[in-house]
């Protein structure tokens, strides 16, 4: 399980742990893991802050952004996350002596990611993984893409539809800038 109860930390400022993560595929809710998914954090509480740091290693499974063929991907991601925590004093007037995660403006927490004092790494790896998931996936770097005509993947079959050849120049370079255009 990737949930992690964190209140021994929160009761010990300086405290840190090390969690280790090694976690079947699975998959999320926009990201499909197709390999094992890899990982160690520390978990620091710093008085006024909490902090976690760490990385993941795994593979995604994608889609070319050309040809659309399902391929895997292998992501290194590194974790590296402040939020502030609440005065014990303040979390005192609710009869819970303990200091808390609090939103702050500068490091909003994901949703998801703590109930109470249970931490979800899941939530963490997912943003990671995403970060590293390039926004144009290719199978190859040189991937002929489907031909607008016919649709056919134009890496396995020649089709005769000339009508828009990929090789002139000026349509590499209308993909460019369309793939600068969606960057943005
Ligand atoms: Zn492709
Ligand atoms: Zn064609």
């Amino acid at each position: 399980m990737l949930r992690y109860d964190l209140t021994e930390i929160m009761r010990n400022t300086g405290m840190t742990k090390t969690f280790e993560v090694k976690e079947r595929p699975f998959q999320d809710d926009d990201v499909k893991y197709v390999s094992p998914v890899f990982g160690r954090f520390t978990v620091t509480n710093g008085g006024s802050a909490l902090v976690i740091r760490g990385s993941i290693s795994t593979s995604v499974e994608l889609e070319c952004g050309r040809c659309l063929t399902e391929m895997y991907f292998p992501i290194d991601g590194e974790i590296e996350e402040e939020y502030s925590l609440s005065d014990a004093e303040d979390a005192g007037t609710t009869h819970d002596n303990l200091a808390h995660v609090v939103q702050d403006m500068e490091n909003e927490v994901p949703p998801g990611l703590f109930e109470g004092r249970v931490m979800n790494f899941g939530v963490l790896i997912r943003q990671a993984a995403i970060l590293d998931i390039p926004l144009s996936p290719l199978c190859q770097e040189d991937c002929k893409g489907l031909c607008p005509a016919c649709g056919k993947n134009r890496n396995e079959t020649e089709c005769r539809c000339n009508s828009q050849s990929t090789s002139k120049p000026l349509s590499r370079l209308a993909d460019l800038i369309k793939q600068k255009e969606s960057r943005n």
